[in-house]
């Protein structure tokens, strides 16, 4: 773009975060910005997204990552996610077991480990965000608005506890994870969104903050309040309807979510 003077660099600023080095360049360009949705947008309408730990999102309709996979209604996280994940469990055991509490300077070993520690949590984000990269440009091409949830209402959750019958392991390092991982997605897609959506002249949408997107029936409204977490899914005792868990969270946040002025 640069060659073609379609583009001009205004700023060059390198940074450093933790093991690694980036570059990041401003630059200007000239870009057509449609000012509402094309038709074949208008009559996809809306989609509903639930992000999550357990598959990294769930729609309330089909959408295409790429050609060769086709449309589908489930993103499950990358097999690379989950290995790192668990590479990244054990380091911060490791850590865990070095640290010396009162010491006035912590032992090599344990200096390392926190370095290991701060390289996977990179890695982790740097591939999750790459993934919602792609997830975010499929959005705003194929859908005329996008519904999510409020930020930080997932955020409070935590998917590890396990019950008081089979109560969770590692629980404190799961859910601080979970819970991280939850928050860093949903800040990232919405920031994301937010910029894409206007250039394909997509809008947003979100459901109040409150709303029991999880707990209540996409198809009658019932509410289940002793929906607990390790329900993967949701029976409604009013009208009988059985649904994926992540899938019915996704059609309520579709139906329930206010539009969000650009
Ligand atoms: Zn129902």
């Amino acid at each position: 773009m640069i060659r073609d003077g379609r583009a001009v660099v205004n700023s060059l600023t390198v940074s450093r975060d933790g093991h690694r080095w980036h570059a990041s360049v401003l630059c200007r360009i000239q870009q057509h910005i449609p000012t509402g949705p094309s038709r074949r947008h208008a009559a996809a309408g809306r989609i509903g997204a639930d992000l999550g730990v357990k598959a990294l999102a769930v729609f309330s309709d089909p959408l295409t990552l790429t050609p060769v996979a086709g449309p589908t209604t489930v993103i499950p996280n990358p097999r690379h996610i989950n290995t790192t994940e668990r590479k990244l469990a054990r380091a911060q055991r490791v850590m865990s077991r070095r640290f010396v509490r009162g010491a006035a300077q912590q032992s090599k070993g344990y200096v390392e480990a926190r370095a290991r520690v701060a390289k996977l949590h990179a890695q982790v984000a740097a591939r999750r965000t790459s993934t919602l990269h792609l997830i975010s440009k499929r959005l705003v091409q194929q859908y005329a608005e996008i519904a999510l949830e409020s930020l930080n209402t997932k955020g409070m959750t935590s998917s590890a506890k396990g019950t008081l019958q089979s109560p969770g392991r590692n629980v404190r390092q799961k859910a601080g994870l979970n819970r991280s991982i939850l928050d860093v997605g949903f800040g990232e897609l919405n920031r994301q969104l937010s910029y894409k959506a206007a250039w394909h002249g997509a809008t947003l949408a979100r459901v109040p903050t409150f709303y029991p997107s999880s707990k209540t029936c996409s198809a009658c409204g019932w509410i289940n309040t002793e929906l607990t977490l390790q329900e993967r899914e949701f029976a409604c005792r009013s009208c009988g309807i059985v649904i994926d868990r992540d899938a019915n969270a996704a059609r309520n946040i579709k139906n329930h979510a206010v539009p969000v002025q650009p």
